[in-house]
């Protein structure tokens, strides 16, 4: 099946809103095994929107359209949409009644009641976060078009919900998709020594590279879900067999949330003593739901003062070795568990950039320490040659503590070996 999306909405001509609706989509395609083809952007006119809906309806069997299904006049979508494939508008009932609801009153303004009027004889996806109903239905050219609210809120729990599950109905095959991600070994290498699994067909194996990291897609087809999931295995068998302790999940998508659910299972805690990172390590841990039972306090030490007073680094360690070395970093994550009594500590140090760096100590020189009160393991990042930026480096940092704390809960080295 070929596909394409249509968003629709001048904000996202002028730049003033980023397309994240056409990922959100793309990726759902994707995972169904549908083939994205072509993706455009059109802003609120509907000549132009009426040409864009042409081509695609005549070319390709899937259209998704986002946003312009709002009470608004620039909300053009449904009319011309149903326009071009040759279906009326007709009063749905339960939607109307739904907004009525939704505003708490009999008589909804004319606007707000458009909002209701949909393609005839369409499958409608009830919007549970906001106004606008979306819906699927079959253009007179045979291409099923699926329509979704713009606001990424509204669209995406619409797509999983409903749309996703109507695309699944017409399907003779089932998709299924793992994800093996990687920690420690970088997409190039990672595709060198897959190559010669690269070119299977069913299943097949793809890389992905993410900011610091990347993944292995493994996706298969079959007539269920069971039956791909099973031919899925033997090559995720295989990546393991080769990447050994660099796979750090599969199908966990972060390593933050892998480190939570593995502090949780192991009823340890941990806590944060950083410097370069600003604190971002601490995010991240605490942007997984579940997080408080495992995670005791993050302290952000940017000053040698902070660093002594709050961790105890000592005065001496900071005047001989300066705050960016292995010896404080040292002494931040042994200070934080000191400070803190949680089972594991982290510190980082470093120099994150733009300025700051010598010949020394040059920017993307990064210090992380994990200690659990006895032991103390330190590795040191070193720049790579290549120009990054302050965000990069953070984040990298971070991952890179993430991926510690990991190991040494796996009982794995703390320090990868090369
Ligand atoms: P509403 O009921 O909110 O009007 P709608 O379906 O009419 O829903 P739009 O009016 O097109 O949606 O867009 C509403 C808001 O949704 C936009 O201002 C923007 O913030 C967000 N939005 C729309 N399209 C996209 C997109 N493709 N990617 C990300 N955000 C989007």
């Amino acid at each position: 099946m070929n596909a394409e999306i249509i968003s629709v909405g001048t904000e996202l001509l002028l730049g003033q809103v980023v397309n994240t609706d056409t990922t959100i989509v793309a990726r759902e395609l994707s995972a169904l095994g549908i083939n994205l083809l072509y993706s455009a952007v059109v802003g609120d006119n509907v000549d132009r929107l009426k040409l864009a809906v042409e081509t695609a309806i005549s070319r390709s069997d899937l259209l998704i359209m986002t946003g312009g299904l709002g009470p608004t006049t620039d909300d053009l979508t449904k009319e011309t949409t149903a326009a071009c494939a040759g279906k009326k508008l007709v009063l749905h009932q339960e939607s109307l009644e739904r907004i009525q609801n939704y505003f708490n009153e009999k008589h909804v303004s004319e606007n707000q009641a458009k909002q209701a009027w949909l393609p005839e004889g369409c499958t409608v996806f009830r919007n549970d976060n906001g106004t606008a109903p979306g819906c699927a239905f079959q253009a007179e050219t045979g291409c099923t078009i699926i329509m979704l609210p713009g606001p990424p809120s509204e669209l995406e729990p619409m797509l999983k919900n409903c749309a996703v599950p109507y695309l699944k109905q017409g399907q003779e095959w089932v998709i299924v998709s793992h994800n093996v991600h990687i920690y420690g070994k970088g997409e190039a290498p990672v595709a060198q020594m897959m190559d010669d699994l690269m070119n299977g067909e069913n299943p097949t194996l793809a890389p992905y590279a993410k900011e610091g990291e990347c993944y292995l897609r493994v996706t298969a087809k079959a007539h269920t879900e069971e039956e791909a999931d099973k031919m899925c295995q033997p090559l995720i068998e295989e990546i393991k067999k080769r990447l050994g302790d660099f796979v750090y999940s599969v199908d966990v998508e972060t390593l933050e949330e892998l480190v939570v659910q593995k502090l949780a299972q192991q009823g340890k805690k941990l806590a944060t003593a950083e410097s370069c990172t600003g604190g971002l390590l601490a995010k991240r841990i605490t942007d997984v739901p579940g997080s408080s039972a495992v995670f005791d306090m993050g302290c952000v030490t940017y000053a040698n003062e902070a660093k002594e007073a709050l961790i105890f680094v000592p005065h001496e360690i900071l005047e001989q070795h300066g705050a960016v070395s292995e010896e404080t970093a040292r002494a931040m994550a042994q200070g934080i568990v000191k400070r803190s009594g949680s089972h594991i500590g982290v510190g980082i140090t470093g120099i994150a950039g733009p300025d700051g760096g010598t010949p020394e100590k040059p920017v993307g020189l990064i210090y992380i320490a994990l200690s659990d009160g006895e032991q103390t393991w330190v590795t040191k990042r070193s720049p790579i040659g290549r120009t990054k930026s302050r965000e990069w480096h953070r984040h990298c940092a971070a991952s890179q503590a993430l991926d510690m704390v990991r190991r040494y809960l796996d009982g794995l080295p703390v320090i990868a070996e090369k």
